[in-house]
């Protein structure tokens, strides 16, 4: 996991970096508290989210004419591609698009920008990348649901899956007509979910009673639904509205989990052959993201969003600027002797950290993970949890833990961490451990 510590100042380098870059890929998203406008409808100012370049072209490589300051209001010419061409201060020239939002809040309707339509069949994706796995495709005219903003990115919601799509293909809707998609509803008996919608079908898992399941959709008697991190087919009348008293204090109730994927951008962590840690950890960091606020409605917010580089003190300062509860980061280890092998979670020792009164808290936050991953993944040996001076777990002034998935230098191991099926088994092992302790957390 190779440690380094620094301390640079957040805001400097997230400006300056885009400065220079133009088109620097955000390390996080810059309009964390929900911009809802309809973007797509040219507004006529615009305030710029960051501090911004105005070239002479719509291109990175354009001469850049003057530098606007973060929370200017610039007046929108035309729209070129991802890129705007606005005035400002005596000048026009181009402007990285996702870098403004609409400046006139007042006019907007929230509730009727939250909707949007595809325009062509949209991959929904993982994550914010064009390189990112395909959840789904949406077929086009359909209407999504607006989440959040990540750069020229939209988090959104479609046929009871979040994920990421290119927002040049979307344009702002109405509310749809049909309102059942987010309705849940409870088991009233010990109830399978199949794989489709037949009592022949394979049985993915049972369902307890009185369990809340999320509706998806509906076919004949059968109710598509999503419960425990997997989405199948029970019969429906053995299913009955949900209560609004049940989920409080069982769910995240919305509660914040920092999500943090060691390493990236000229950091790659452990390296063996062609794998980067940096990757793998970020694709496991993105399941578990989507595996909390999908199957246990955690607001999941990841350190990074892309392959950048974050100091550890700067994924300490997104912990507290995201108002985090807890805080998990994801890694890989390797070792030059090849036999050393398992996973293993890292709590604080105590020691070096003495002011940070969440240790004890940290230990049971890491013991339900490492217990959750030992369990569900058996073919990796359990090397337990480890009291170890790690600067992410010590330092963040909340329950915290890093967790290390195996060896990428072990041949066993690697055959899992390069598998998505496992990767996948890890996010939803590590959801339920971190699930179990927030559930006794306050
Ligand atoms: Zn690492």
């Amino acid at each position: 996991m190779n440690q380094t510590k620094s301390s640079w100042n957040l805001k400097l380098l997230l400006s300056s970096s885009l400065v220079i870059g133009g088109m620097a890929i955000a390390p996080f998203d810059l309009t964390p508290n929900g911009f809802e406008s309809s973007r797509v409808e040219a507004a006529s100012t615009y305030t710029t989210t960051a501090n911004l370049n105005l070239r002479l072209s719509a291109a990175t490589w354009s001469p850049v004419l003057l530098t606007i300051p973060n929370g200017a209001t610039v007046k929108y010419v035309s729209k070129y591609g991802s890129w705007y061409k606005v005035s400002y201060g005596g000048k026009t020239g181009y402007v990285a698009s996702q870098y403004v939002k609409v400046s006139t809040p007042s006019t907007m309707t929230p509730s009727s920008a939250s909707y949007y339509k595809t325009t062509v069949n949209l991959n929904l994706r993982l994550t914010a990348a064009s390189w990112s796995s395909v959840l789904t495709t949406i077929p086009n005219g359909a209407t999504v649901k607006y989440v959040s903003r990540y750069g020229s990115w939209y988090k959104v919601s479609y046929n009871g899956k979040t994920g990421y799509v290119a927002s040049q293909y979307l344009t702002a809707t109405g509310a749809p007509t049909t309102t059942t998609s987010t309705t849940s509803y409870q088991t009233t008996v010990n109830l399978n979910m199949r794989l489709t919608a037949a009592s022949w079908s394979t049985v993915l898992l049972t369902i307890p009673n009185g369990a809340t399941v999320k509706y998806v959709s509906k076919y004949g008697s059968w109710y598509k639904v999503s419960y425990g991190g997997k989405t199948g087919y029970v019969a429906s009348q053995y299913l009955k509205p949900a209560t609004t008293t049940t989920p409080t204090t069982s769910t995240g109730s919305g509660r914040t989990i920092v999500i943090d994927a060691g390493h990236g951008g000229n950091d790659p962590g452990a390296v063996y052959g062609s794998l980067y840690e940096k990757v793998i950890a970020f694709d496991i960091a993105a399941r578990l993201a989507s595996t909390l606020s999908n199957t246990y409605g955690y607001n999941a917010r990841m350190t990074r969003s892309n392959d950048v580089y974050l100091s550890l003190a700067q994924r300490v300062e997104l912990t507290k600027s995201y108002k985090g509860s807890a805080f998990v980061s994801i890694h890989n280890n390797s070792s030059t002797n090849t036999s050393y092998h398992g996973h293993e979670v890292l709590v604080p020792t105590g020691e070096s950290y003495t002011t940070n009164p969440y240790i004890s808290a940290s230990r049971s936050l890491g013991a339900a993970i490492n217990r959750e991953l030992g369990v569900r993944i058996p073919t990796i040996r359990n090397r337990g949890v480890k009291y170890q001076n790690v600067y992410v777990v010590g330092k963040n002034s909340v329950p915290s833990t890093l967790v290390e998935y195996g060896f990428i230098s072990n041949s066993n191991d690697r055959s899992h961490l390069t598998s998505t099926t496992y990767r996948q088994r890890m996010a939803d092992a590590t959801a339920s451990g971190i699930h179990q302790f927030m559930s006794t957390y306050k």
